[in-house]
Parts: structure tokens; C-alpha cells; sequence
């Protein structure tokens, strides 16, 4: 699989002034980082330590693939159910089904079971059979997931459904680290988790964030715009994040769950809004939709801009936007 120079994240961002203290980990399968500007470096450094915490906590909850997690137990035990949940994932799995029916239904993270099979074929590098697919997006519809908020309990009403929160759950990990920063004290902060960013305030003196948005088709240094954040979020959904090509085709990790395969349509999905939950799920659900739809699922939620990049057909890329960005075609939803 010839991952480089696709497989790191499509954002840059600069913020190489002086006052900014900044930290790293590996959380969340990806490199995360925060600076914060404006406060003394001892400040920032608790902040940042307690951002960090609270998602190494959170990102407990929704491990997928650790069977000790909450999730884990959720699919386990939610057919016939129903299961008690802890209010913290009860909320994601709420505002997962609003994602779904702001998308109409390309995000749906009952799409697990699909996406186990297509992750399975991933270091083979071959796709699934045809009839393996079609068996499991029977078990794909968010709707067979019945939350009930008195008791606060998941159930699905079919065997063998699961839940997936991968295409969410790096914006709900944003939204947790944003609300400790400021628990903190801290106005002025770049939280960069793996290429999706949430800038809170602005770098200094009411100068905003500059994110750097790169080329999806070209080498780590190429941008295809810039933009300027202040309190916004730019989430990216992308088939190059993890792909193999068989037979000259791309295979990506984004599941379409009318077909079963991995989306077609778009080569990345930027979505720029005020909640990183809705970021991250949107970049997903719109990446799915396509250049066409997407857009316009986009703009069903209010102060969200987008940026799509399509592929030609000599195999370069269109790019349009809902910004006014130079040299970018400006695109109506
Ligand atoms: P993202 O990189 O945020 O677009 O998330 C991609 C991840 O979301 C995949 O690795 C899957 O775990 C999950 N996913 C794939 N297809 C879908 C879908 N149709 N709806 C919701 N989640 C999905
Ligand atoms: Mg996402």
C-alpha cells in the first residue's frame, strides 16, 4: 500500500510566535496537539495536561475495538437490551442519530459491522465478496437503535447490529479538551488532533488562527488554500487517510451504507463550524454524500462553510467552496 504522501493529515497550521506554549501525545491512534497563547507557560502547561487527561479518560468510553469499553459492552448487550448507558455516551449516540438525519442516513454509525469487514481486507488489500457485503447492510440502519433518554438505555431491535463511533469520536474528544482549556482559564488556544482543529479565541490580539488546508493528491508541503479561525472547527474526511488500490481502484475507510462500498464522489470533505461533534460527523456524513449533496446537507446546519475537492477526470482536482477563497471556485449550496 503506497501510503506516503497521502497517509498524514491534509491540515497545517502556523502559529510559530513567540508566548505560545504548546504539547503533543500520541491519543486517539494519531498525534495530538494544543497551544495555547496568552498565558504564562506554567498556566498553559496545566491546561494542556488536563485537556490531554480528559480525553485519555473519554477515549476509554468509546474504544471500539477494546472489549472492556463502554461501547463494547453496548454492542454486546444492546440486542435484545436495553442497556443502561452513562449520560457522556448516551449524548454522543443522540447527537450521532441528529448527524444521521441531517445527512440522510450517509452517516450512520450502524455501519460497524460493514466497516469491520472492509477493515479485515485492508492488510490483504483485496475487497470483500459482493454477497458478504449485501449480508451485513442488513444489520446497517441507525434508526433499529432506540434510545430512550428517561432511562437512559440503547437497545437494537436486530441481531448482530453494532455501533462504530469512529467518524465522530475525535470530535467529541476536541469538544471535551476546548471545554477543560477554558475551565482553565485559557482564551486563546489551537487544539490539532491528528489534522482536525478547533481554534478557540484567537492566536494573539484579536489576530485569528491560520489553518493551512493541504492538497490531498500532492506532497505534504503543497496547500490548496489557507483560512482564518477564530471559535470555529475545520474537520476533514478523506479517502487517502487509509486506502488500498486493487485493480487501479482506491478502497477507503468512508462506507457508503446504500452500497456497502467505501464512497465515491469526493477526495476530501472539509467542514468548517461552531461544534467539533458536528465538525467531525459532518466531514464524514457530506465526504459520503458526495460534491453534489453534500454541500447542501452542510448547510442545514447554521454558521457551517465547506470546502469539497473532487477528482477530474484527467486526474487532477477540482476544488469549490462555500468561502471566498482566492483561487478557489466559490460553490452555492
Ligand atoms: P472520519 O475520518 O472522521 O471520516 O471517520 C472515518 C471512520 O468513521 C471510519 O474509520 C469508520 O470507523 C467510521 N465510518 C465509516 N463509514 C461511516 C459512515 N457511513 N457513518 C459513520 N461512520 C462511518
Ligand atoms: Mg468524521
Amino acid at each position: 500500500m503506497n501510503k506516503w504522501p497521502y497517509l498524514l493529515p491534509l491540515l497545517l497550521f502556523f502559529s510559530g510566535c513567540a508566548g505560545i506554549t504548546s504539547g503533543t501525545r500520541n491519543l486517539l491512534n494519531t498525534s495530538c496537539e494544543i497551544k495555547v497563547s496568552g498565558v504564562s507557560r506554567g498556566k498553559a502547561l496545566r491546561a494542556i495536561d488536563a485537556a490531554f487527561r480528559e480525553v485519555e479518560r473519554a477515549s476509554a468510553i468509546f474504544n471500539f475495538y477494546d472489549s472492556k469499553s463502554e461501547l463494547s459492552r453496548v454492542n454486546r448487550l444492546a440486542y435484545p437490551g436495553p442497556v443502561r448507558v452513562s449520560a457522556e455516551l448516551f449524548s454522543v449516540l443522540e447527537d450521532a442519530v441528529k448527524i444521521s438525519e441531517i445527512t440522510d442516513g450517509a452517516f450512520d454509525v450502524s455501519i460497524a459491522p460493514v466497516v469491520s469487514l472492509w477493515k479485515s481486507r485492508f492488510s490483504e488489500g483485496l475487497p470483500p465478496q459482493t454477497s458478504e457485503i449485501r449480508q451485513l447492510l442488513s444489520l446497517v440502519d441507525y434508526r433499529n437503535m432506540v434510545l430512550n433518554r428517561n432511562d437512559m438505555t440503547v437497545s437494537f431491535t436486530k441481531k448482530g447490529m453494532r455501533v462504530d463511533l469512529g467518524g465522530i469520536a475525535k470530535g467529541y474528544a476536541v469538544k471535551l479538551a476546548a471545554g477543560r482549556l477554558r475551565e482553565y482559564g485559557i482564551r486563546n488556544a489551537l487544539i490539532n488532533f491528528g489534522g482536525d482543529i478547533q481554534a478557540i479565541g484567537s492566536r494573539r490580539n484579536d489576530t485569528p488562527w491560520k489553518v493551512g488546508i493541504r492538497h490531498p493528491r500532492s506532497n505534504r508541503e503543497t496547500l490548496l488554500t489557507t483560512i482564518e479561525v477564530s471559535d470555529r472547527c475545520v474537520f476533514t474526511s478523506g479517502d487517502y487517510e487509509r486506502f488500498f488500490i486493487f485493480n487501479g481502484i482506491r478502497y477507503h475507510h468512508i462506507i457508503d451504507p446504500k452500497t456497502g462500498y467505501p464512497a465515491r464522489g469526493c477526495v476530501s470533505f472539509t467542514i468548517i463550524t461552531d461544534d467539533p461533534v458536528y465538525a467531525d460527523g459532518l466531514a464524514t456524513g457530506c465526504f459520503i454524500l458526495g460534491p453534489v449533496n453534500g454541500p447542501a446537507s452542510a448547510k442545514r446546519v447554521p454558521h457551517t462553510d465547506f470546502i469539497v475537492v473532487e477528482e477530474t477526470d484527467k486526474g487532477g482536482v477540482r476544488v469549490s467552496s462555500s468561502m471566498n477563497l482566492p483561487g478557489i471556485s466559490k460553490k452555492s449550496p
